[in-house]
């Protein structure tokens, strides 16, 4: 198979939103009048990013998947995708599974495939996505302000309980494997809940590298603090056990600050907590308020249920972390 026939085969679909997709030196796409476009990248590497022999239906859709969150936090409708590939050799199988995982998604959210570039070189994925949003109503990390409530959307800590399995550093089993194992592989991007938040959300992030860090992006950036209750922190019955028994403070880093959740954390004015119980409802997907924001920039506090504040915090992932 050449380079050619790959991408053809695999890769080559009708465009339904762009101009012009696969095939000429560059996709042409026209942005709808009004809107500004949201552009983000994020490039999964074997062996950093995921474990070697990860099912390649499960890279696919997450590879998108992780690009899709950010958009998401942005509060943009996702219409367009570029995936640049790096492949230790042809083999069809894998990228057939891969194609059907990264298309199931792209369809499910109505998102072209509209160029790439495909190399031979160790295992790396990288996708660019672009989408739409009404000009100047992009949900970003900066509005955040004293007094907001603090949001998290789903459950934290089940990608990062996986990992640490996978590591040996946990012994999970059964159902709670599997859950874990599922929220590692399919994180499903908040796309809907995204586009609900504009209007409602004062700042949103999505939670890719923990909350304490993620979190703390937002408080940077609005200049603000904050107070969560860490008794009010979604989490499965899978790291539930595990807080309660001899793994507590493993547990703890997963879901505080292991990582690989794609959930997001927002802000809004406390006016706005029953429209967002009830958004939560309407979209079938679990909202939890996890604390209040302070007007002081005094960093990120985080309180069990004595008062007692947990010191030190848990540290988020940095992949340049000396
Ligand atoms: P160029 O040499 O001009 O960079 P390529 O030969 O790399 O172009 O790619 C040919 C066409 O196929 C281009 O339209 C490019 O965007 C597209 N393409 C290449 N790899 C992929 C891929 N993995 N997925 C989707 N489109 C791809
Ligand atoms: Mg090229």
């Amino acid at each position: 198979l050449t380079e050619f026939e790959l991408i053809e085969r695999y890769f080559r679909r009708p465009a339904r939103n762009a101009v012009l997709g696969v095939g000429d030196d560059a996709a042409l796409i026209a942005p709808s009048p009004g809107f500004e476009i949201a552009a983000s990248v994020d490039m999964l590497v074997e062996d950093r990013h995921f474990f070697a022999g990860t099912e390649a239906e499960a890279l696919g859709h997450k590879t998108l998947a992780v690009n899709l969150s950010d958009l998401a936090a942005m509060g943009a409708t996702p219409r367009w995708a570029l995936l640049a590939l790096a492949l230790p050799a042809v083999d069809e199988a894998w990228l057939a599974a891969f194609a059907r995982g990264f298309f199931a998604l792209a369809d499910a959210h109505g998102v072209d495939l509209v160029g790439g570039d495909t190399t031979r070189g160790p295992r790396n994925l990288c996708v660019t996505v672009l989408g739409e949003v009404p000009a100047g109503k992009a949900l970003r990390r900066s509005g955040a302000k004293g007094g907001d409530s603090i949001w998290v959307s789903g459950k934290l800590g089940d990608a990062a309980l996986a990992i640490a399995h996978r590591l040996n550093r946990i012994r999970l089993e059964g159902a709670d494997l599997a859950d874990c194992e599922g929220a590692l592989g399919r994180p499903a991007p908040r796309v809907a809940l995204g586009l609900a938040l504009r209007g409602i959300a004062s700042a949103v992030i999505d939670v890719s590298d923990g909350l304490v860090g993620d979190l703390g992006h937002v408080l940077d950036a609005s200049h603000i603090g904050a107070t969560i209750d860490i008794d009010a922190l979604p989490h499965s019955s899978a790291l539930d056990r595990q807080l309660g028994g001899a793994n507590r403070e493993i547990a703890l880093q997963c879901l505080l600050a292991g990582g690989d959740d794609y959930e997001l954390c927002f802000t809004a004015p406390r006016a706005r907590d029953g429209a967002i119980a009830a958004l939560g409802d309407k979209l079938g997907l679990q909202l939890t308020r996890i604390g209040i924001a302070t007007a002081q920039h005094a960093g990120l506090e985080i309180r069990d249920a004595s008062g007692c504040a947990l010191e030190p915090l848990p540290r988020a992932f940095d992949h340049f972390a000396p």
